[in-house]
């Protein structure tokens, strides 16, 4: 069953603000079976109205929309449910009655304009709105079925499951659930790992697998459908079973996990510590940890050491060694790295120091080159990134923090827990 999530409302569609609405419509009906085929904005014009309803109902078995409901000229959807229909609009005793019940209840007199929203179409039958004055509606329009609720995201939710749910079950419109799980990659780019799960992103397949990216971590989504919610999360778990087998340590962790919260878990488990020196990327190591709460069992501290002398005097960079190699290079990010292990008395520090641009870059060092220090029992070891030419300044150091992190997590995932 295809849906159609119509949203209404000349704010909408001027740009002034934003519809959530329909997001959470759709994600609500994903979860009931309903795939929505089609998102519409409506501005406040009658004829605009009309149209957009008799096409949805031609194409979706299931039109919902929200806004326009309220009781002043440029609420439209009653008027147009009744032209796209071709029937009259009639009072509905229940839905006045209501109206005037919540003004009781407010202690306000009900102004004549509100009486508006006791008009539904004939044939429709109102839905209640115990939190707001606007009633919905629900009613057939052509072969479709057609849901309207109030813009207000409050009372549309409340509204959605307890009026639109149970009406969507009992005409076997909505059947099963869904389960969702968010399986997080990270060290390879999306197009490298899709390439490698085309098996699994393949159309439709089920469970229904996609792949999204943000900020260079690469997610897995799966959603998997079943007729109860246990067959469902046993299918998406079947599914996890063979990224997490194919991915192996590229794999971060699942939901709202990310490089920082997955490295702390990995120090956590085996009770191991971390801190961090910082050039390029100007704190946000330090800042990413810390946003993690309890983040201070593994995070020690770190400099922020953007000049040549703040190397030296907090990290013991020798002055030689950056005069001799520039302090973009592999051998200052090792003493950085090899500074910060001792200074925090640490198991493994990471460092970072690079061209962040836009300007400072050359022919041997280009904007984006970066070069990581890791120090821990074994030694010290160094990566070189390009992150660069052409990426913006906030891209590359957030990248390069990210990669920093990331190479600390694989490091201590590889010792035994
Ligand atoms: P009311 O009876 O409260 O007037 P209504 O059905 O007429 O309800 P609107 O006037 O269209 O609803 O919207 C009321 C408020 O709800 C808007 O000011 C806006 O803040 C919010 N709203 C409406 N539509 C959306 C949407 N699609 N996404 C997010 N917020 C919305
Ligand atoms: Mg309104």
């Amino acid at each position: 069953m295809r849906a159609e999530v119509i949203a209404i409302g000349t704010e909408l569609t001027s740009g002034q603000s934003l519809d959530t609405n329909s997001r959470w419509i759709s994600a609500e009906l994903a979860g009931l079976g309903l795939t929505t085929a089609f998102h519409t904005t409506l501005g406040d014009v009658l004829d605009d109205h009309v149209a957009a309803f008799q096409t949805a109902a031609a194409r979706a078995g299931f039109v919902i929309t929200s806004g326009g409901l309220g009781p002043t000229q440029d609420d439209l959807v009653r008027e147009a449910l009744a032209l796209a229909a071709a029937v009259p609009l009639i009072e509905s005793a229940e839905c006045l009655e209501a109206i005037q019940a919540l003004f009781v209840r407010r202690s306000r007199p009900m102004p004549e304009r509100n009486r508006v929203q006791a008009l539904i179409p004939e044939g429709a039958e109102p839905l209640p709105n115990r939190t707001g004055t606007a009633p919905g509606i629900w009613m057939k329009l052509g072969s479709s079925t057609i849901a309207c609720l109030p813009g207000v995201p409050s009372e549309m939710k409340i509204m959605f499951h307890e009026q639109v749910v149970p009406r969507l079950r009992a005409l076997g419109l909505a059947s099963g659930t869904t389960f969702i799980r968010k399986i997080n990659l990270f060290g390879k780019g999306e197009s490298e790992i899709e390439a490698q799960a085309l098996d699994l992103t393949a159309r439709g397949r089920e469970p229904e697998v996609g792949i999204t990216a943000s900020e260079a971590t690469i997610s897995f989504r799966i959603a998997a459908r079943g007729e109860t919610p246990a067959e469902a999360e046993k299918a998406a778990g079947e599914t996890a079973r063979i990224i997490l087998d194919r991915f192996g340590d590229l794999v971060i962790g699942e939901g709202d996990v990310d490089v920082p919260q997955s490295v702390l878990v990995a120090l956590q488990s085996r009770n191991k510590t971390i801190a961090t020196a910082e050039s390029c990327t100007g704190g946000l190591m330090s800042a990413m940890l810390t946003s993690i709460p309890g983040s201070s069992r593994s995070f020690l501290g770190g400099v922020v050491s953007y000049s040549n002398e703040a190397k030296t005097a907090f990290l013991g960079v020798p002055r030689d060694l950056i005069a001799q190699h520039g302090a973009v290079s592999p051998e200052v990010a090792a003493a950085m790295a090899q500074g910060a292990r001792e200074h925090f008395g640490v198991d493994i520090a990471v460092s970072t120091t690079g061209i962040a641009g836009p300007d400072g870059g050359s022919e041997t060092k280009p904007v984006g080159l970066v070069y990581l220090g890791l120090a821990d029992a074994s030694g010290v070891k160094t990566r070189k990134l390009e992150l660069g030419p052409d990426s913006p300044r906030d891209v590359i150091q957030r990248r390069a923090a990210k990669q920093a992190l990331n190479w600390a997590r694989l490091i201590v995932s590889g010792e035994p827990g």
